[in-house]
């Protein structure tokens, strides 16, 4: 039976990079991909001349799956049964429910490549250097640059002990990958919600958040009709309960909270604090889905 090792949907630089690290490091294992690459993503494997994983377009139903970077039923790709699911690793809150003991590696730390560079190590294999790159630029990528709250002093002495392989300039590739993260080209307002989008159950509500990193917010906000007529539109046809779509500033890390009804101001002004003008919610200091906007509206949505 194939192996297969897989990212979450609307796949982000550190499941991909991780499913190819894993690939590499399993023998018999073959890195595919859930989705389209991200401008990021793109940039990143073009300019360590890697191989993109295969788009799994059809599952057969009969694969042996390792999941990286995503645990949430709501999140595996079309096809795949948890049933099907024998390892997960991953740096996210444990969202699964299986129905055999499967083997479960997560840490609180701040890349899924981070505890793929650990499992190399501990088994005292070397990370080939255009992994090493690879993984490095998964760690930059979800830490935004080692800045972000879910970063530990663990990924900043694994991105150094990777960078003595890598050997990169680190001040300027991450100015390269923010610009290809921020880069617009090819994706429509209606898209935008969409790149990094993940849905939630809280408590008895199915909740979609979207994610938008960049160092240009004002391209959104100039577009934010556009955005707030396709969040309706997501709303509707996902059948959600609620749904935020949150414009990061990586630079001066705060977020842009786009809100569309009266149901998520509520809820967003109650839990995050402050008044929504014009329809957006302003939050100093949080550039976090997983660390901080899930576990309050969780905790606000399950009392
Ligand atoms: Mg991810
Ligand atoms: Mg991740
Ligand atoms: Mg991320």
């Amino acid at each position: 039976m194939k192996k297969i090792i897989i990212g979450h949907k609307n796949p982000d630089t550190d499941s991909i990079v991780s499913s190819v690290a894993l690939a590499s490091f399993c023998e018999g294992s073959e890195a595919v991909r859930a989705g389209d690459l991200n401008n990021e993503t793109k940039f990143v494997f073009d300019k360590f001349g890697a191989i993109v994983p295969k788009l799994l377009k059809k599952a057969k139903g009969d694969e042996n799956v390792i999941l990286v970077d995503h645990n949430e039923a709501s999140q595996i790709a079309d096809g795949l049964k948890i049933s099907q699911v024998e390892k997960i690793i991953d740096h996210h809150k444990i969202a699964m429910e299986t129905q055999k003991p499967i083997f479960l590696r997560v840490e609180p730390i701040g890349s899924t490549a981070s505890v793929i560079a650990k499992i190399y190590k501990e088994a005292g294999k070397k990370i080939p250097g255009k992994i090493a790159k690879l993984l490095l630029a998964g760690i930059l990528s979800d830490t935004l640059n080692l800045a972000s709250p879910t970063t530990t002093s663990e990924d900043k002495q694994i991105a150094k002990e990777l960078n003595k392989v890598a050997k990169l300039d680190i001040k300027k590739f991450v100015q390269e990958m923010f610009k290809a993260k921020s880069s617009l080209k090819g994706i429509s307002m209606r898209e935008i919600i969409g790149q990094d989008y993940k849905e939630f159950e809280m408590g008895k509500n199915k909740v979609g958040i979207g994610v938008w990193e960049t160092t240009d917010p004002e391209t959104v906000d100039a577009k934010k009709k556009e955005v707030f007529d396709s969040l309706a539109k997501k709303k509707s046809d996902a059948g959600l309960d609620y749904i935020f779509f949150l414009v990061v500033d990586i630079i001066r890390q705060n977020s842009s909270m786009y809100i569309i009804g009266e149901d998520e101001k509520a809820l967003a002004e109650k839990v995050f604090g402050g008044k929504s003008e014009d329809d957006i919610l302003t939050l100093k200091n949080i550039v976090s889905r997983k660390k901080q906007i899930v576990p309050p509206l969780t905790e606000a949505l399950t009392k």
